[in-house]
């Protein structure tokens, strides 16, 4: 019981900036059809699609309330998509996290014995600053954190 009420105020005392889940990232073999799926499901086209060379996918986005889908193909036979298909099938491939200062945060789940698969922030689709998490710290999840990419 003391070694609870210890960590409560240890939490407490942190800055968390994890506001909400932004999206779900689902991996997909063709991103054509999976837009025809997922357009059915959710009742509305893709609000956006983008090809983020750096990571080597093919990505569309979908609202739904406040939170989004975001769909990959792999652009290349290296791309993580491309292995994660290979693996795993198609799927759920990451949950993506906004928060509201992605350094403070990740030097928080760093100290908090987080594995980050990148040392810096890099600029992924939709306009964010983006950073991931290695699943084998996260109980097989792929975590990804996202900040919005302010527009001056
Ligand atoms: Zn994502």
């Amino acid at each position: 019981m003391k070694f609870n009420a210890i960590k409560f105020v240890f939490l407490s005392n942190q800055l968390i900036n994890m506001e909400k889940i932004e999206h779900i990232g689902i991996a997909v073999k063709s991103i054509v059809e999976a837009n025809k799926i997922y357009e059915a499901l959710l009742g509305s086209a893709p609000y956006k699609s983008e090809k983020v060379e750096s990571e080597g996918v093919e990505t569309s986005f979908f609202r739904c309330g406040e939170s989004k889908i975001e769909l990959l193909e792999a652009s290349n036979p290296e791309s993580p998509i491309a292995k994660f298909i290979e693996k795993n099938g198609e799927g759920i491939h990451h949950i993506a996290f906004a928060v509201s200062d992605i350094l403070s945060e990740m030097e928080r789940l760093k100290n908090e014995g987080f594995i980050l698969l990148n040392e810096e922030p890099k600029k992924g689709a939709d306009n964010k600053l983006v950073a991931f998490l290695h699943p084998k710290s996260a109980n097989g999840v792929l975590v990804e954190l996202c900040q919005e990419i302010e527009n001056n």
